[in-house]
């Protein structure tokens, strides 16, 4: 057969090629990504200028494309597997992850009900279930993978007003002002616009103040609105701070609120039963997002969502045109019905082959050295009287500043960064800017911390 007439796609032959080709490719580049500055720095617009304007009408080689990806690729690209890439919070695309992503291209299957794939229905909701045992979170919640925490977020905003009831109107949400902006912009995704959010203040360790969100959930009450959903975050953005959620959960029982927790990168760490307490109160929650594609060394992308009450996330979302009933039993999950989404990309596969490889004792060791690189950092900062730290370090970022005004730490970072020899970057707390060193991937070592502080000393002085 093979050889009546050439295949109209690629063929075996040519796939296992550039198959082999590629494989050898990445081999190379995950096996040396310190050749390139971690910051790319390029120009603005010099991607493009080296692109044809129009796209090819006759066909291509591989060994172009190749070419290409080296010479116009590259120096585009962000290294985020460089093991100095210290900035935003750190992530690997680790190798059991990256062929668990090239089989799932393979399979491309589209995962909206369980018929379109048992495998892919099947295999999230077990891999979701052990990544829920591994945070020691109870079993009533129900896994469900999403894009990004973002995602997960809006969702669990669109089910904690279909929680509150058809028809309620003037909505509110609390969240604290350390809370990431996803958790503002799934207020208005939902249609609250921005006053549908209250940002509550912090303590002096930029934890949410519980009794400053009593007194707001009075206030509007008492004037007439209907709060229904409170966001606490385990690892704030800036500064990885951990919300008193125990103490949150009892207001949200008391005035029966939706309770979401944002765990999106601290999340992992309650693997290690030594940080299993960061959780403490979360088995209340009534949705939880972390995110194994931050500091869970699954590549981008992969957000784990959680929901305790998943009939009421089914309410919200599900809708079922003709074309898509089935006479399937109705204990299959359809995963369409539990989102915004229709067609789902087969993430698990990749979940699955990191937490096989490493074992979740292998997760758990490379957590923990991540947690002692940061706070050795810390410990170095802190010991120099020319910095400071800035905010506690629960984790393996670190908020610290020289002890001089923004536009030196500003200089200060811009240098550390142009030198293409790490990537840092920086938050502001109390009106100051801060800058941020945290520690994900899975390559960096004390050699690379010690190489990026001594840098920063340098760069300083
Ligand atoms: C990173 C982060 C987010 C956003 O994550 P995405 O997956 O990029 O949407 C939200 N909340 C917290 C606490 C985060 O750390």
């Amino acid at each position: 057969m093979d050889d009546l007439k050439p295949s109209p796609d690629m063929s075996p032959e040519e796939f296992r090629k550039w198959g082999y080709k590629f494989v050898d490719w990445i081999a190379d580049y995950l096996a040396h990504p310190e050749r390139y500055p971690v910051l790319s720095q390029v120009e603005p617009g010099s991607i493009r200028r080296q692109l044809p304007p129009n796209p090819p009408e006759k066909p291509e080689p591989m060994a172009d494309m190749l070419r290409d990806v080296e010479q116009i690729i590259v120096p585009g690209i962000t290294h985020w597997n460089h093991p100095a890439f210290f900035a935003y919070f750190a992530v690997t695309g680790s190798g059991p992850g990256i062929l668990g992503e090239l089989l799932s291209a393979a399979f491309n299957v589209n995962g909206m009900l369980w018929r379109t794939s048992p495998a892919f229905t099947e295999l999230e909701e077990h891999v979701l279930d052990w990544l829920r045992q591994m945070l020691g979170l109870p079993d009533g919640f129900k896994g469900i993978v999403y894009d990004t925490a973002s995602t997960s977020t809006f969702h669990a905003f669109a089910a904690a007003r279909e929680f509150a009831g058809e028809g309620a109107s003037q909505l509110r949400a609390y969240t604290s002002n350390q809370a990431h902006s996803s958790v503002e912009k799934a207020a208005m995704a939902i249609g609250l616009g921005r006053s549908g959010i209250v940002k509550i203040g912090v303590d002096e360790e930029f934890r949410m103040d519980p009794v400053a969100l009593e007194a707001a959930i009075k206030k509007d009450r008492d004037e007439g609105r209907r709060p229904f959903c409170v966001s606490a975050t385990i690892g704030t953005t800036s500064t990885t701070s951990i919300d008193p959620v125990p103490r949150i959960a009892d207001i949200c029982e008391k005035y029966k609120l939706w309770l979401h927790v944002d765990a999106a990168y601290a999340g992992a760490a309650a693997i290690l039963p030594e940080m299993r307490w960061i959780l403490d109160g979360c088995e209340r929650a009534d949705s939880f997002v972390m995110n194994p594609h931050k500091w869970l060394f699954t590549p981008v992308d992969f957000s784990a969502f959680y929901c305790r009450r998943p009939h009421v996330l089914k309410q919200a979302f599900s809708l079922t045109p003709e074309y898509l009933q089935t006479t399937d039993p109705g204990n299959v999950t359809n995963y369409m019905d539990y989102g915004m989404q229709l067609g789902r990309r087969f993430r698990s596969l990749k979940f699955w082959m990191v937490v096989r490889y490493f074992g979740v004792d292998g997760l758990r060791e490379r957590i923990r050295e991540h947690i002692r690189l940061g706070k050795l950092f810390a410990s170095w900062v802190e010991a120099d009287s020319k910095f400071e730290i800035v905010a506690p370090v629960p984790f393996s970022t670190v908020c610290f500043r020289s002890k001089s005004d923004d536009s030196a730490n500003q200089k200060l970072m811009d240098r550390v960064n142009a030198s293409g020899k790490i990537f840092i970057s920086h938050t502001r707390l109390n009106n100051r800017l801060v800058l941020r060193f945290t520690v994900g991937n899975l390559r960096s070592t004390e050699e690379h911390v010690r190489m990026a502080w001594d840098l920063i000393r340098h760069e300083a002085s």
